[in-house]
């Protein structure tokens, strides 16, 4: 086993990370910008380098100072976290040419499931059922993609194969709208992320997003560890998450899983991953593979009594997954909520000092999170300061211990959503378990335009 791993990310992830390693009697290397100098995690550490200023492309996303805080402090290993390098395939190579052990996917790996049309590809070839669309990258010439399309049937969803973030799609409705879509993807694709390809798939209208964890070791075993739904987001971000899905089979989860676990024991995946899926009409439609660790993977934890950090550690220094697929049982129901600093509705940041802060507790309520009381709150990052995790043996106990938790929860001195969340919380299409990835855009919409009139 490690005797020391660098961590090289911030917030609450870094803190979660931590915990595995001191838990697994592993020392820890804090790496922090000037913004984070006074974090509780850091002062935690074995020890700490300051790699640079507060914006992340002087310090988080600063290979070389990275790189040489792990050669000063002798570690042996890295772990991206998620965010930031997490999912940059030079970053990794760089890591495992320099001596050390990268914590995630071998690099090849995370390119080409970091390319869409090529992890498609990958994904069609293993027997993964995808979104119907075009065979791979789009054609130049307009006609030609005319035909293409026109096959596939309108509505369809434009999408940059380097594309992340929500980022580069475009949905088009009519033929007369097709080229100029094309063409504006195609720039903004070459623009954002340096990499012209486009390519068509159906849009669906009405999804929901569901995704499955996979934990693959050096060894070629492979299991799933069930799925989670992910459909409540605002701008293509989550805000709560939970597992299992709500109406998912036993039998169809299984099927899903297996599937999955295969296609990564075919392309010699290794360590954590996620496949996102959408769902419509009992459907599961692949759209990309997260190849590292998510900022939800605790409800998979609760419902699987699986430590994924330590899982994923233990894989990166070469040992066997000590399970196998028939060892691996899901009881009960977890539920995630995302605690950001902003403003419930109208989703503007607020950065600034916590003047008060009590975190909720009691039985089946975890809260990870590396805030505290006067904690100050940067303006750089992202504005997520904590989640909060409730697990019940059911999704009704799941649901009244998170509204007891959220109720309890005092932090004062910025905005949080917090509001929204027990909006959500009290929502009949919300507790009828039954919603598309539309559904918070709209719930939001709908509040903004009553907000509007009243005042
Ligand atoms: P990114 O890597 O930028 O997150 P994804 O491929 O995961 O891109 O898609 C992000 C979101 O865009 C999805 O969660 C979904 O809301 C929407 N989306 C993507 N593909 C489709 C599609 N074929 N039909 C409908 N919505 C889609």
């Amino acid at each position: 086993m490690f005797e020391k791993i660098l961590i090289a990310n911030r917030g609450e992830i870094a803190l979660r990370i931590q915990r595995a390693c001191r838990v697994m009697g592993i020392k820890t290397v804090a790496v922090y910008s000037e913004a984070d100098s006074e974090a509780k995690y850091v002062k935690l550490a074995d020890e700490s380098v300051c790699i640079g200023p507060a914006p992340v492309a002087q310090s988080y996303l600063n290979i070389p100072a990275i790189i040489s805080s792990a050669e000063v402090t002798d570690a042996e290993a890295i772990h991206p976290g998620y965010g930031f390098l997490s999912e940059n395939a030079d970053f990794a190579e760089r890591v495992e040419k320099s001596g050390f052990v990268f914590i995630g996917p071998r690099p090849e790996t995370i390119r080409l499931m970091g390319d869409k049309v090529s992890a498609k590809n990958a994904m069609i070839a293993a027997g993964v059922p995808c979104v119907p669309g075009s065979e791979g990258a789009l054609p130049e010439d307009i006609d030609a993609i005319r035909k293409v399309v026109k096959e596939i049937g309108y509505p369809v969803i434009i999408k940059a194969a380097g594309g992340g973030g929500g980022r580069g799609m475009r949905v088009v409705h009519t033929e007369a709208a097709l080229p100029n879509a094309v063409i504006m993807t195609r720039n903004e694709a070459q623009a954002a992320f340096g990499n012209p390809v486009v390519y068509a798939e159906k849009y669906l209208e009405n999804p929901r997003h569901i995704e499955f964890q996979l934990l693959i070791d050096e060894h070629g075993n492979a299991v799933h560890l069930g799925e989670r739904d992910c459909s409540l987001q605002r701008r293509h971000q989550k805000i709560l998450e939970e597992a299992p899905a709500p109406g998912i089979s036993e039998e169809l989860r299984n099927k899903i899983g297996e599937r999955c676990a295969e296609a990564c024991r075919k392309i010699k995946y290794r360590g954590v991953g996620t496949f996102e899926f959408l769902f419509e009409n009992n459907e599961f439609y692949f759209i990309e593979m997260n190849t590292r660790l998510q900022v939800e993977h605790p409800v998979t934890e609760s419902v699987t009594g699986i430590d994924l950090v330590q899982a994923q550690i233990n894989v990166a220094a070469g040992k066997k997954l000590l399970y196998t697929q028939q060892d691996i049982a899901f009881k009960g129901h977890a539920i995630e909520c995302r605690i950001n600093a902003e403003d419930a509705y109208k989703l503007t940041p607020s950065a600034g000092r916590i003047t008060q802060y009590h975190a909720p507790g009691g039985p089946g309520v975890r809260v990870d999170s590396h805030v505290y009381h006067n904690y100050m709150v940067p303006p750089y990052y992202d504005s997520m300061i904590g989640k909060i995790i409730a697990y019940g043996d059911t999704r009704e106990q799941a649901i009244a211990r998170m509204r007891i938790a959220l109720s309890e929860m005092v932090v004062q001195g910025i905005k949080t959503n917090i509001p929204l969340h027990l909006d959500l919380l009290a929502d009949a299409t919300f507790l009828s378990g039954q919603f598309s990835i539309h559904y918070l855009e709209h719930k939001l919409a709908l509040h903004n335009q009553q907000v509007e009139q009243a005042g």
